[in-house]
């Protein structure tokens, strides 16, 4: 596994639920396969919509501005894609506008 993982200034991640370190690791082969690093934009901190899962630990945000074509752009439609499919159904992995969101949220 590649140690390839920032951190952004100010984000908490005491507190993360053992979902998201199991996680990580899968999110970080993905972007270090594509030849970038996996930069942790969000955990417990930050501004996110009632009810959350960031508020419980279970979701983090990683950076995709960094990618060609940026945030919106195919590669990080891509790697949300390829993410989504190296975890099972109970995480949520969501391509936001600025961001990929992956959550646990077992049914
Ligand atoms: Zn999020």
């Amino acid at each position: 596994m590649s140690d390839r993982v920032q951190i952004k200034d100010g984000v908490d991640l005491s507190g993360l639920h053992i979902s998201m370190i199991r996680a990580l690791p899968f999110v970080m082969e993905t972007f270090d396969r594509a030849g970038f690093e996996t930069i942790i934009t969000s955990g417990l901190d930050g501004q996110h919509s009632v009810g959350s899962l960031h508020y419980k630990g279970r979701a983090l945000d990683f950076r995709t501005r960094h990618l060609p074509g940026g945030s919106t752009g195919q590669a990080a439609k891509d790697m949300a894609h390829e993410i989504r499919s190296c975890l099972i159904d109970d995480y949520d992995v969501v391509h936001e506008s600025t961001h990929i969101h992956v959550e646990y949220d077992p049914k």
